[in-house]
């Protein structure tokens, strides 16, 4: 059976582009008569807000796309976590190097900086030497990882050469965004994983860490990201077009008819449920190239 999510993060609404992922990760689930999951990734104490895990539930209630079973919040999760933790080849890092957000899922536009390996090969001694409280880091092996996305085709990655040793636990505790995603992911029996294009370069690190821990790897679809008439990413900050206001302004079979013309669904922006697109949706239909949001309706 067919098992998705939806994975949305409490640190804000919900933006136009959240939507849009939201919508196609429940068409594809819906389209083959399988389950959907809620899970609430409140995994960064600091950035995750009550008011906001109310109105993600209420937004997507609002548009018509409903969920089976909520999974646990990651923030009551850390004893899983720790687990997995335990069973990976880990070494403490003392770098004073930012890693205020690597509870947070890495969008592209955060840059990606290949960590040098400064601490990998501390001795005891060097490591006794130091006061700050260590993030921890996983030992990646000189491995090229593979796998098909459904929307974008073969993807590879060398993990030593294009990614490096990344950060699975924070050094106040928190753990990180790769490691919980990978056991949630797993425990909730997903089979598929439907999210933007910009995470797609966090998906080798992912497998790899399934593969690790001896847990199935699910289908990914990473689906197109929605951008501005000057190419550039839609962001949180775009205020316009976050549910609160987007929910003043429109009817939610109107965002729905938008969304689903934008990902080439239907030919014209006309309102339309959620559920009366079940039958036309097909992964075919949907494209590589960024999706320009010229005027909103
Ligand atoms: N919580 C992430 C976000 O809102 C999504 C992570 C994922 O789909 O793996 O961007």
């Amino acid at each position: 059976m067919t098992i998705g999510r939806f994975a949305p993060s409490p640190s804000g609404r919900m933006h136009l582009g959240n939507l849009f992922t939201a919508l196609l990760a429940w068409l594809s689930v819906r389209a083959k008569g399988g389950k959907m999951l809620l899970r609430i990734e409140d995994l960064d104490p600091d950035r995750s807000k009550q008011e906001y895990i109310d109105a993600l539930r209420d937004d997507l209630s609002w548009l018509g796309l409903w969920w089976d079973e909520e999974m646990p919040l990651q923030s009551t999760r850390s004893e899983r976590y720790a687990e997995a933790f335990d069973r990976l080849p880990t070494y403490p890092c003392y770098c004073s190097r930012s890693e205020l957000h690597v509870a947070s899922a890495p969008h592209m536009s955060d840059g990606k900086l290949i960590y040098a390996g400064t601490c990998r090969d501390l001795s005891e001694e060097e490591r006794k030497t130091k006061t700050r409280n260590p993030a921890w880091r996983v030992r990646v092996p000189d491995r090229t990882i593979t796998f098909t996305d459904g929307v974008f085709g073969l993807q590879r990655e060398n993990l030593a050469e294009e990614c490096g040793d990344f950060i699975v636990r924070r050094s106040d505790g928190v753990y990180a965004y790769q490691l919980a995603v990978v056991c949630d992911d797993a425990d909730g029996g997903l089979t598929e994983v439907v999210r933007g294009c910009d995470l797609m370069d966090s998906t080798p690190r992912q497998i790899w860490l399934y593969e690790t821990l001896g847990l199935p790897v699910p289908q990914f679809y990473h689906v197109p990201l929605l951008v501005a008439p000057d190419g550039k990413r839609l962001s949180k900050r775009e205020k316009s077009l976050d549910m609160s206001h987007l929910r003043g302004r429109f009817q939610p079979e109107t965002l729905i008819g938008y969304l689903a013309c934008l990902a080439g669904l239907i030919a014209k922006p006309v309102p339309v449920k959620a559920a009366e697109l079940i039958e036309v949706f097909s992964w075919n239909k949907i494209g590589k190239e960024p999706i320009t949001v010229k005027t909103l309706l």
